[in-house]
């Protein structure tokens, strides 16, 4: 019993890891229809911060950090991004 719990947590973890970079670029959709693009030096290649990945950040020298969220009530949030896409 204890092991197929195991397997099951891991699963909706996965699952649940899968949906938030889902909502990420959703909102990343939003805020760059066109793809990215810093807001200060222009440049159009990013990566996501692995430890904060609702934070893109510019792959030029300025290093930029511009999150998915920021300017709209989800900055800032420490809930998963999905409990707003329920909510909403
Ligand atoms: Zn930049």
């Amino acid at each position: 019993m204890a092991k197929q719990y195991k397997i099951y947590s891991l699963i909706s973890f996965q699952h649940k890891l899968a949906t938030e970079q889902a909502c990420i670029e959703y909102l990343a959709l939003l805020r760059w229809p066109e793809g990215y693009r810093c807001s200060k030096c222009g440049c159009q290649e990013s990566y996501q911060l692995r430890v904060r990945p609702r934070v893109f950040m510019c792959s030029a020298v300025c290093n930029h950090q511009e999150s998915v969220t920021a300017g709209t009530i989800l900055h800032r949030t420490k809930l998963p991004l999905l409990m707003w896409f329920w909510a909403a």
